[in-house]
């Protein structure tokens, strides 16, 4: 393995930029996850840096049962993120629409008929420390010689 690519392994797996879309929650797990930057977590002591600028981005969190606004503006956020990349669905709303999946709603889950979803954190909110654990359990098997397995 050359030392760009140990460089580039060593540095993806400590320093994780993630970008969280809302795509029409009832805020419940976004208040989940801004719990993760609480002192209490302390997401940033592991390396992960949430942000909303998805061309910085390797994760994509995604949050809600995907208001009609959001079908196009999602994929569009998703393509501007450089590979490796992978999303992550976070909350029932995202996975499945949750007590929104109704006939009069107006929301069309799951976050996965419109971008790939590699791994989804059930609840509804999912707890921090899960949202927490799946990002640092995502990432190092993703991103782990990324180049050498895409060359
Ligand atoms: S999963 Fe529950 S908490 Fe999260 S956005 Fe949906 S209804 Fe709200």
């Amino acid at each position: 393995m050359s030392l760009l690519s140990r460089l580039k392994n060593a540095v993806r797996q400590r320093s994780i930029h993630v970008c969280y879309v809302d795509t029409g929650s009832c805020n419940g797990c976004d208040i989940e996850i801004l719990a993760c930057l609480s002192p209490r977590y302390d997401l940033e002591q592991y390396g992960i840096y949430v942000h909303n600028n998805p061309r910085e981005a390797d994760i994509l969190l995604v949050v809600g049962g995907i208001a009609p606004q959001w079908q196009e503006k999602l994929l569009m956020i998703w393509n501007r993120i450089p590979e490796p990349k992978v999303a992550i669905a976070i909350g029932n709303c995202a996975i499945s629409g949750c007590v929104f999946n109704r006939r009069d709603a107006l929301i069309d889950p799951p976050a996965s008929h419109i971008i790939p979803i590699s791994a989804e954190v059930p609840g509804c909110p999912p707890r921090p420390d899960e949202i927490i654990k799946a990002v640092l359990s995502l990432a190092p098997v993703v991103f782990k010689d990324w180049e050498e397995r895409h060359s």
